[in-house]
């Protein structure tokens, strides 16, 4: 039987990536949607070369400009509901819209009882307790596309003895470009330093995020969300080499580790076939020709972004989804030079000190979060922001 697939956010890495892992096996699997922010040049291909029943774009502006390169407008629809429903149609949903705004497609899927290949970590992160009300939906389960989580994901799936048998979750962080910068030297990086990211190639938002730590600090609350571990039992090492893609430890002393070089088609392929194994291999290890790994602790003072991410993910409630959505908007005002590299951890550290408490216990909650973190961190950058 062919599954479908819901590629949303099909344009940027993960998306184009997907449908790389696709191609490979076209018996197994058949774009059902595609989803993009714009109309590009891109999504129109992909369009034409798919043949998906459905296409999601982010506003009427894109769906006109589809129907001028002549899509057929009835295939075409518009922002959260056209997610949503996408979302909650294909047999998986591969979500890698940028953001926040992958909310709907992970809640769409989950509600729809269906499996969400998660590459958004950012929906998971603002909204878990929302998340969690529609995981225990029948056959709703989430197969985590994160490296990392993809990682403790199969280590925890070889080992029985479940919860009580986890000592500790050690994610593993390439430590970014900035890894080995002096303090002076962090203080003038430019957006160029910050975007060479040393063994991953990705979008520019998670790249920045890898410079910071702040993508590992998301990637804690992920874990946390993701598979019910305490934040005192997470503990993050840096691994240049980016070949260990986290570690499980267990009460008995014993540690299983995930091993690939980093290629993000095997967690995808991992996703897709679950609990199955698609033959056919991305980034094994070349163990004879000689395999460098080392470790090593993270530093808290040049990068205080992972510290802010536990800080946040301890306290609850929204301060998650304020640290998240603070840090979005951070990130956007570095990428068009507005503010420096160091001043995303400040700005978001100066946001999450003016947190309003809330249980977040409904979708109006978490996009009122959503949008206070995102007006408070406006505020404080103040005349510095372009546009
Ligand atoms: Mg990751």
């Amino acid at each position: 039987m062919v599954t479908t697939v819901a590629v949303l956010g099909s344009t940027g890495s993960i998306g184009t990536q997907t449908l790389d892992v696709i191609d490979r096996h076209p018996e197994r699997f058949a774009v059902q949607s595609l989803a993009a922010g714009r109309a590009s040049r891109l999504l129109i291909d992909q369009i034409e070369r798919y043949q998906p029943t459905q296409v999601v774009v982010a506003n009427e502006l894109a769906a006109h400009e589809l129907v001028g390169a002549g899509i057929d407008r009835s295939l075409v629809s518009i922002g959260a509901t056209g997610l949503e429903t996408a979302a909650g149609d294909a047999n998986v949903t591969v979500n890698a819209v940028l953001g926040f705004a992958g909310l709907p497609a992970t809640l769409g899927a989950l509600r729809a009882g269906r499996r969400l290949a998660l590459a958004n970590k950012e929906s998971l992160i603002a909204a878990a307790p929302l998340v969690e009300q529609v995981r225990s939906t029948p056959g709703a389960e989430i197969v985590p596309v994160d490296s990392e989580h993809c990682a403790i994901h199969q280590c925890l799936s070889v080992v029985g003895g479940g919860a009580a048998s986890v000592r500790r979750v050690l994610l593993t962080a390439s430590g970014g470009p900035f890894r080995t910068a002096t303090t002076d030297e962090l203080a003038d990086v430019g957006v160029e330093d910050a975007l060479a990211h040393p063994t991953w190639s990705m979008g520019p938002k998670i790249t920045i995020d890898s410079s910071t730590l702040m993508n590992k600090g998301l990637e804690v609350i992920e874990a946390h969300a993701l598979f019910g571990i305490g934040f005192d039992a997470i503990e993050v090492v840096v691994h240049p080499q980016s070949i260990v893609h986290s570690m499980v430890e267990f009460v008995d002393g014993s540690t299983i580790a995930q091993l690939s070089m980093p290629d993000m088609r095997l967690p995808i392929s991992y996703a897709l076939g679950y609990p199955e194994r698609l033959a056919v291999a991305f980034g094994p290890v070349d163990f004879a020709g000689g395999v460098e790994m080392t470790f090593e602790a993270p530093d808290l003072e040049r990068f205080p972004a992972l510290e802010l991410a536990y800080e946040a993910g301890r306290i609850g409630g929204a301060a998650p989804a304020w640290l998240s959505g603070s840090n979005e908007v951070a990130v956007e005002a570095f990428l068009t030079g507005a503010i420096g590299w160091r001043a995303i951890a400040e700005t978001v550290a100066a946001v999450l000190e003016r947190y309003e408490p809330d249980p977040l216990d409904s979708l109006d909650a978490v996009l009122h979060a959503d949008g206070r973190a995102r007006d408070v961190t406006r505020a404080i950058l103040g005349g510095r922001l372009v546009g």
